[in-house]
């Protein structure tokens, strides 16, 4: 950490690294972040409940540059193609050249949908992510991917395109709802899961502090997740092998949101319930100590996450839907498991009943 409290991660990936700044103010803090804005045109992506918040901050920043500011309804389903279309009006409208960046400044959609765009203006130009959720600061903003979804199914459409900066200022974390958090805590999680026994006994001893969100712990929760997953970035940046260690409890939880139609479960609590089956998968077919389950399921509960499955799920209906994930080969469900806490395990060719074993297990 600098003598300013900000902490900085680098995403090493060459010429295109770049910087994770976090802590407080960095909004306001426009000498540090401006200077990764190339050119004279900069495009605000936002939404109608972040903007009013926030943009203020943003556009003192901007003085002297030609900007302006492009806000999206809230909402998942408006991470569409049709508004990428609207942001691309926008930079056309305001002239914007190879040079221009695009800020997003919002949550996972705003940061998703606005880096995609970004990547399609004349076929790439810069984007800075300033993530206002804590999902969208240890996870979503890092790592480029980018992308929209499309009738037919979550980010169908998308693109690999790293951002210039990631501008994390935890101060905007004071207006973001308490489900929301937690659900941003799961992803926290998920990456000690994952990947760094350490972290997880460090978020056990600070699990409390994290529940009240104080200042010193968020901060270096998120600065230690970013840590991590940058890390994995730079090793595998288009998900060739390693990065696929990121999905942990994802399709379990893709196989839930999706059951719920979206509405019942917010990503972040999906990915808690599908960890800890993940965990019990693990266990049911020897890999993986009961013991770790354990200690999972209760530092989840301890952050206020959900741990079972909906009532009135249908285990047969959530393995059917766990088939259609992208990572299977055919016949083979291809899954994230562990050995335990930090040693999280690519395992393709997972027996069907054991999964199914575990669902009805955890619907009953
Ligand atoms: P979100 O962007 O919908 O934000 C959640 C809610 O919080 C919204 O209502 C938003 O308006 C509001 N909000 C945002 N910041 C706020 C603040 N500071 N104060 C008050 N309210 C605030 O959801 P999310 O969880 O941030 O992101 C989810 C999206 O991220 C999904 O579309 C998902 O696919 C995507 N995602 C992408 C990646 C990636 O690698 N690109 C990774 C994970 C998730
Ligand atoms: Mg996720």
């Amino acid at each position: 950490m600098s003598t300013d409290g900000i902490r900085t991660v680098e995403v090493a990936l060459g010429a295109r690294r770049y910087p994770v700044w976090i802590g407080r103010g960095l909004l306001g803090d426009a000498a540090r972040w401006r200077a990764r804005l190339r050119g004279r045109h900069a495009l605000v992506v936002s939404n109608t409940t972040v903007a009013p918040l926030y943009l203020e901050r943003v556009a003192q920043g901007l003085e002297g540059l030609h900007w302006s500011s492009f806000l999206l309804e809230d909402g998942e389903a408006h991470k569409s193609f049709a508004n990428v279309g609207r942001v691309l009006e926008a930079l056309a409208a305001l002239g914007a050249t190879r040079d221009a960046c695009v800020i997003a400044l919002g949550g996972g959609v705003v940061g998703d949908l606005a880096g995609f765009a970004a990547a399609c203006w004349m076929r790439g130009v810069d984007f800075v992510q300033m993530p206002t959720t804590l999902l969208a600061m240890v996870d979503s903003s890092v790592g480029g991917k980018t992308g929209v979804n499309l009738p037919a199914g979550k980010n169908l459409a998308g693109a690999f395109h790293q951002p210039r900066a990631v501008v994390a200022d935890i101060d905007t974390l004071a207006t973001l709802p308490d489900r929301e958090y937690r659900a941003g805590l799961a992803e926290v999680i998920k990456g000690a899961a994952i990947g760094d026994e350490d972290f997880f006994a460090w978020l056990e001893a600070n699990a409390d502090a994290l529940a009240a969100r104080a200042d010193a712990p968020l901060a270096e929760a998120i600065a230690r997740k970013v840590r991590y997953k940058a890390g994995v970035v730079a090793r595998d940046e288009t998900e060739q092998g390693e990065r696929a260690l990121l999905n942990l409890g994802h399709t379990f939880g893709h196989a839930l949101e999706t059951a719920g139609r979206y509405t019942t479960l917010l990503h972040g609590e999906a990915v808690a319930i599908g960890m800890l089956l993940a965990a019990r998968l693990s266990e049911r077919l020897g890999m993986g100590p009961a013991a770790d389950t354990a200690r999972l399921r209760r530092l989840l509960v301890r952050l206020g996450l959900p741990t079972g499955v909906p009532a009135g799920s249908d285990p047969q209906h959530l393995l059917d839907r766990m088939r259609l994930d992208k990572k299977n080969t055919a016949g083979a469900l291809r899954l994230i498991l562990w050995r335990g806490i930090g040693r999280a395990e690519i395992v393709a060719g997972v027996p069907e009943p054991a999964v199914l074993a575990t669902l009805e297990e955890a619907c009953r």
